[in-house]
């Protein structure tokens, strides 16, 4: 698998779907043994061109370029199975995500993925040292969280399947918020 083209055709789907709203937001990444590919911070997800990826290795904090999620997502992989993450500042989860309790869905299909969707109440919601300290236990559990009033992060074995969470979590977001107008 071509790590840049996956990440372009994911970046395309996410975009195209209405899943990234503001163009810079929102960072994916893939594992492969002791690398990270990451999107560049800044980079346009719907829109990636080969040097906005940087390699880092598994044990560099702060690799130059990177995503300000990039702590986040090695987190995530320090502490989990997982090869590929997603985090997308998708609109109806992080509506749904304000009140700060964890989210259960309404529809049939959201409840059939999830019992609860779990909602992560931080002081500080981006680039968070905090975020990176409690996210993998619940990664781990869930495969996905969202950072309240942030966004939503989905991890899986890989991007198109970290990709598919993050849709089932927005699914469910959007139907729960529909329902209550
Ligand atoms: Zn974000």
């Amino acid at each position: 698998m071509d790590v840049f083209h996956e990440m372009e055709r994911i970046g395309r789907m996410l975009e195209s779907r209405g899943l990234i709203l503001s163009a810079r937001s929102g960072n994916m990444s893939i594992r492969k043994g002791d690398r990270i590919f990451i999107k560049r911070s800044g980079a346009m997800m719907g829109y990636l061109k080969e040097n906005d990826i940087v390699e880092a290795d598994i044990s560099d904090e702060h690799p130059e370029g990177a995503s300000v999620e990039y702590k986040v997502h090695r987190a995530i992989y320090l502490n989990t199975d997982h090869t590929a993450i997603i985090h997308a500042h998708t609109p109806y989860a992080i509506v749904e995500s304000m009140d700060g309790e964890d989210i259960v869905p309404v529809d049939a299909e959201g409840r059939y993925y999830f019992e609860r969707i779990p909602v992560l109440n931080v002081k500080e919601a981006i680039s968070s040292d905090e975020v990176a300290e409690k996210i993998p236990a619940v990664i781990k559990e869930h495969g996905v969280a969202i950072v309240k009033g942030h966004g939503t992060f989905a991890a899986a074995m890989t991007l198109e399947d970290a990709f598919s969470r993050i849709t089932e979590v927005e699914s469910a977001c959007m139907l729960r918020y529909l329902r209550r107008r």
